[in-house]
């Protein structure tokens, strides 16, 4: 009789162990997926995990909280970690778990660091200076540490598989990326580790996001094609929640992030919006 515990991937923390067991996996001729996580994992990283089951025999989900990619006065150190149930989540999807500690990542005397050009800088790069570098860096080095041969990435977090896209053209890294679509809560909330920091009455206002951008859908599938219009309208519909203060709302060309004064063709909207204390962000494709 098999149980979920009995299911549950291996979890290591030395690097060396994590090389042995690759490599056995690709010396087996199995090709290997990769699924970087921050753990507190919920419906939308196991959908990666998923996918990478489709496509590949050995699928590694590493777990690690990089507090390169918080700045100071963000939430690294209250960052929820639920490695038991992150374990259980991940029973007969997972076939390794890679959860490093600090020291391992960062050993004294680190001092290199990935700094991706202008995909990086608006929006999220504005609102988080030091953000991308924590991100690219701490990317590069699963790549590296994994080897493995395709990597997946949630369009959540849009900005980011922008640029892990661009380092990876830019340092030739090799491996494929695959983006998988944004799973969402059933009042369309994008699925996200930190909207446990969301009280009641917050979580209920935590949809005008989603709202937002269906707004921006509509809006664009009823003939508007003006970037001001489009962004001031969804800038309303997210006011309306009491607790709401927005960072961005912006439209912009899907590959280089450039702004848009109008949407032709393809267009992402992307949007960060504080609901009390916590900061979330959203964003979909629209297409004229
Ligand atoms: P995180 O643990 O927040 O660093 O996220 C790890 C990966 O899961 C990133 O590639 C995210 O884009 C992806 N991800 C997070 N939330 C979702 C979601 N709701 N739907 C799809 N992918 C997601």
């Amino acid at each position: 009789m098999s149980d979920a515990s009995s299911l549950r991937p291996i979890c290591i923390t030395a690097v060396e162990e994590l090389r042995q067991r690759v490599g056995r996996a690709r010396r087996e001729g199995r090709k290997v997926g990769l699924v970087p996580t921050m753990g507190a994992l919920h419906a939308g990283h196991l959908s990666l995990v998923r996918a990478s089951r489709a496509e590949c025999g050995f699928t590694v989900v590493t777990i690690y909280v990089n507090p390169s990619q918080f700045g100071p006065s963000e939430d690294y150190r209250r960052y929820p970690r639920t490695l038991e149930a992150d374990l259980d989540l991940l029973a007969g999807w997972a076939d390794l778990v890679f959860a490093p500690e600090n020291e391992a990542v960062y050993p004294p005397g680190f001092a290199t660091w990935v700094d991706v050009g202008s995909v990086a800088e608006p929006f999220e790069g504005e609102f988080r200076p030091t953000h991308f570098r924590g991100v690219a860096t701490i990317v590069l080095k699963l790549f590296n540490l994994v080897g493995a041969d395709v990597a997946y990435f949630g369009q959540k977090d849009y900005q980011q598989a922008r640029v892990v896209q661009r380092m990876v053209e830019d340092l030739n890294v090799p491996i494929e990326l695959r983006v998988c679509p944004i799973v969402r809560e059933p009042d369309g909330l994008a699925m996200s580790s930190r909207n446990v920091y969301l009280n009641p009455g917050e979580r209920r206002q935590a949809a005008v996001l989603c709202q937002g951008l269906r707004m921006a859908e509509n809006l664009v599938a009823e003939g508007c094609r003006d970037a001001g219009e489009i962004v001031a309208r969804v800038r309303a519909a997210i006011q309306a929640a009491p607790d709401a203060r927005i960072d961005y709302v912006a439209l912009a060309d899907p590959q280089t992030l450039r702004p848009v004064s109008a949407v032709e063709g393809r267009t992402v909207l992307l949007l960060a919006v504080r609901i009390g204390a916590t900061r979330l962000i959203d964003n979909c494709i629209l297409e004229a």
